[in-house]
């Protein structure tokens, strides 16, 4: 017999109540998490799939902000015509995950809540200076992200969308990734926005989360040019001096292809 129960929600509100009943956990695209639960069978776990809630599938223009909900899968995000118009940094991105099938199942959400270290979304985040909407609070990415597999996310808390700042907050932005091929994600991730306040840099691969890049966004912010990054110390986290050297080169690499 399944250790399973499964429940199915259709709306933000009929979730957060289900999840609030303790031993319950939120299924999104279940890329990682239906693997994960299949490795301890007999695990007693109650499902409360979002697939139908319809409203964390939309992307809308809020303000100066596009608003990404938690269910957005990559695909959609890789095609949706807003973003491609006001972040085509995020829709390259979500375009290079892993291979169709993972693309057309996963969903920003679930990649946030997973927080892997070599995941593109949380590095993304962070560079764009996104903030995460929950059913209780906002969390700018920054703080969201608290170590590996790890988030601010309480029990039953839920993701129901993000804030990414567009223009004119957000002047231009770019995103370089060098795939591991074993391990089909990316070995190192970096994205480069620049902001009317100045440059950020955050990187995915170098430490136990997201790592933005001081040295980098300074020296940007003083000569927006890749040579800029040639003679300043290896970013912080970067104890493995392969990892590091990458993480320069594609910071380089994104600078050159800054695109609005
Ligand atoms: C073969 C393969 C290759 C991959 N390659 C890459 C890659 O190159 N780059 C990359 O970035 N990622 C990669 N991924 C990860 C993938 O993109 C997803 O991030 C990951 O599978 C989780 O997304 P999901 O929607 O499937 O979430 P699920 O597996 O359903 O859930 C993951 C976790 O998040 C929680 N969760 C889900 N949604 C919410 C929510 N709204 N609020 C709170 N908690 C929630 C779940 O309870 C669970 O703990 C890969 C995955 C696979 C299987």
């Amino acid at each position: 017999m399944s250790a399973w129960v499964y429940h199915r929600p259709t709306t933000v509100g009929e979730a957060v109540r289900l999840l609030g009943c303790g031993g319950a956990v939120p299924l999104a695209g279940g890329q990682t998490l239906v693997p994960a639960l299949t490795r301890t069978p007999g695990r007693r776990v109650m499902l409360v799939d979002l697939g139908a809630v319809t409203a964390l599938r939309d992307i809308t223009v809020n303000g100066a902000e596009v608003c990404i909900g938690a269910m957005a899968t990559h695909t959609q995000i890789a095609t949706d015509t807003l973003v491609r118009q006001a972040l085509p940094s995020l829709a390259l991105l979500a375009s290079q995950i892993a291979d169709l099938q993972v693309r057309n199942r996963a969903t920003i959400g679930g990649s946030l809540a997973y927080n892997d270290p070599a995941g593109d979304y949380p590095a993304a985040c962070v560079g764009l200076g996104a903030t995460v909407i929950t059913d209780r609070r906002r969390i700018p990415a920054e703080e969201f992200f608290t170590g590996a597999f790890s988030t601010a996310l309480a029990d039953s808390e839920v993701i129901v969308s993000l804030l990414f700042p567009m223009s004119p907050t957000l002047l231009r932005s770019a995103y370089a990734r060098l795939p591991d091929r074993a391990a089909r994600s990316a070995l190192i991730g970096v994205m480069v926005a620049e902001t009317e306040s100045g440059f950020r840099v955050a990187i995915s691969g170098l430490a136990s989360g997201p790592t933005r890049w001081p040295d980098a966004e300074a020296a940007l912010s003083k000569r927006p040019h890749p040579d800029a990054l040639r003679d300043i110390a290896c970013p912080p986290g970067g104890t493995d001096r392969y990892r590091a050297h990458l993480a320069r080169t594609l910071t380089i690499r994104a600078v050159r292809s800054l695109t609005t």
